[in-house]
């Protein structure tokens, strides 16, 4: 597993050589700019968002058979 950084300041996208808390920047040698490039927590947000609507709509279909 490895994790990608982006840096705010250069927009360049990089995989530390050693994984620390502070990685820095090849191309600007910043740290401070430098923020997690990983995407995939964000998607899984936005289908846990998802989720949530299909499943009101379910419920409220369900709701709307039963009292019809
Ligand atoms: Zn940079």
């Amino acid at each position: 597993m490895s994790a990608s950084y982006i840096c705010a300041d250069c927009d360049h996208e990089f995989v530390p050589e050693e994984a620390g808390d502070d990685p820095r920047c090849p191309m600007c040698s910043r740290t401070e700019a430098v923020e997690p490039a990983d995407t995939s927590a964000l998607q899984s947000d936005i289908w846990r968002q998802w989720l949530v609507v299909f499943a009101l709509l379910f419920i409220a279909g369900i709701a709307y058979v039963i009292f019809e």
